[in-house]
């Protein structure tokens, strides 16, 4: 300290701090001993002399040239005690309901430069006149640009690879064309940028070459992928004089009414998916620990690190894309609703509840109908065996894919219960079951139907 603290240091910050608190003190002090007088608000004993904040101060005086020059006195106090200098040319003043002769006498008292409304203080616009919206702009982009950054440090590779859309619709209309599976799902980053994505497919190829319009200028990691795209499409001829007709796209031999359902339900409309964003903000208002609850936030946004979204990253080949269990393919619903692990789970839970149940189409549909069972006073307790049973499967499908490892449904349910009734009794200290009562009597905690 004796030698001195080096611009940039991080204890000169805190050194700052603590000698201009000395200034506020100095001020705060003149106004009780009358030398100064700063605003008087309405409610408020003290008048309001000064406003500090590191290095931003604002210091109130009332229109009156002698108390502009005892301030002047105060100031050079503060440089004589704490051995710091003023910066005149850096302080400005404001004037309120001050004419401008009066302006120009304090401000050449204080040798300080005048400013006028609207000014900043700690970046934000401070006026005497209600602030235009467009004041607010430099506001607005500070954070969008800090809130970019927050996404991308954390969020960045499911918010990259996040638009994997399963839109049955192809990218182009691909009816009676052969190919493994939609575009839109091979190229889920063109399909995004692409204008019109409901183009149909006459549309598509009445010009030779293909043109595409695109909602930006492609970068260099999509041209590569639209060239791809345009060697696929080169193989493919068009004959005009072949009527479209219907045909299954799914697995051969898979035409059955869930394999339907579940196909009509993968092109989910933009309400399914507004609803998914209620769905996802809503995760965080129940209690439960962190870690799972931002994995069920990846669940609902259909971020996790599936079989299908590993595919459409172009990280692993289409053949990787079928369940380790079932062979169908795997998404993030799959893995905690359809496949057949999860139900038989699910089963197992709604069995004992005397709930007769069939599988929902969608996420959003499964917590609805979750939530539709729980009774109020064990709500809390309900959804954590919903979170810890996603969560399970989860592990259980790590465990099957690295290390070959299986765990029995009926287990999996009794230490889903257990471990949900340990969290939830951690914050209701007089909670009297313990997860053994639970996992007996569980349809006691549910809605009678
Ligand atoms: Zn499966």
């Amino acid at each position: 300290m004796g030698k001195g603290v080096r611009q940039g240091d991080p204890l000169s910050l805190m050194l700052f701090v603590l000698a201009v608190e000395g200034l506020k003190a100095l001020i705060v002090q003149a106004v009780r001993l009358n030398i100064l007088d700063g605003v008087h608000v309405d409610g408020y004993p003290e008048p309001l002399s000064i406003l500090q904040f590191a290095d931003d101060t604002l210091i109130f005086v009332p229109n009156d040239l002698d108390m502009i020059k005892k301030l002047l006195r105060v100031l050079r106090c503060f440089e004589v005690i704490s051995g710091l200098s003023i910066n005149y040319q850096k302080i400005s003043i404001v004037g309120i309901n001050m004419d401008n002769d009066s302006l120009l006498s304090a401000s050449s008292i204080l040798n300080c430069s005048i400013s006028h409304f609207p000014i900043t203080y700690l970046g934000l616009p401070l006026s005497v006149k209600p602030i235009r919206a467009t004041s607010w702009n430099p506001i607005v982009d500070n954070f969008q640009s800090q809130l970019a950054n927050w996404k991308g440090n954390l969020l960045s590779p499911a918010d990259f690879f996040g638009v994997v859309c399963q839109k049955e619709k192809a990218f182009i209309k691909c009816r009676g064309i052969s190919i493994p599976a939609p575009l839109s799902t091979r190229f889920p980053r063109l399909f995004s940028l692409f204008s019109n994505p409901h183009i149909s497919v006459s549309h598509m190829f009445s010009n030779m070459p293909i043109q595409f319009t695109w909602r930006r200028r492609l970068r260099i990691g999509e041209q590569e992928e639209l060239e791809l795209l345009l060697a696929e499409l080169n193989l493919v001829t068009i004959n005009s004089n072949v009527l479209d007709t219907y045909s299954w796209m799914g697995r051969p031999n898979s035409f059955n009414c869930r394999s339907v359902s579940r196909r009509l339900q993968q092109g989910h409309s933009v309400q399914n998916r507004l609803q998914r964003g209620a769905l996802a903000t809503g995760i965080w208002k129940w209690k439960v620990p962190p870690r799972i609850q931002f994995f069920a936030w990846f669940l609902v946004k259909d971020r996790l690190f599936s079989n299908a979204s590993l595919v459409a990253r172009g990280i692993i080949n289409y053949d990787l894309i079928g369940c380790s269990i079932c062979n169908e393919i795997e998404t993030s619903i799959h893995i905690v609703l359809h496949c057949e692990f999860a139900w038989k789970f699910w089963s197992v839970i709604l069995r004992n509840c005397d709930i007769c149940w069939v599988s929902s189409p969608s996420i959003e549909d499964f917590y609805n109908f979750w939530s539709s069972l729980s009774i109020p006073v064990y709500k809390d307790l309900w959804w954590l065996v919903w979170f810890f049973g996603c969560w399970k499967f989860w592990k259980a499908r790590n465990n099957r894919v690295f290390n070959d490892g299986a765990s029995s449904t009926d287990s999996l349910v009794y230490l889903v219960i257990c471990r949900a009734v340990l969290f939830y009794a951690s914050f209701h200290p007089h909670f009297p079951y313990s997860g053994n009562d639970v996992f007996r009597c569980i349809d006691y905690f549910v809605k009678t139907i």
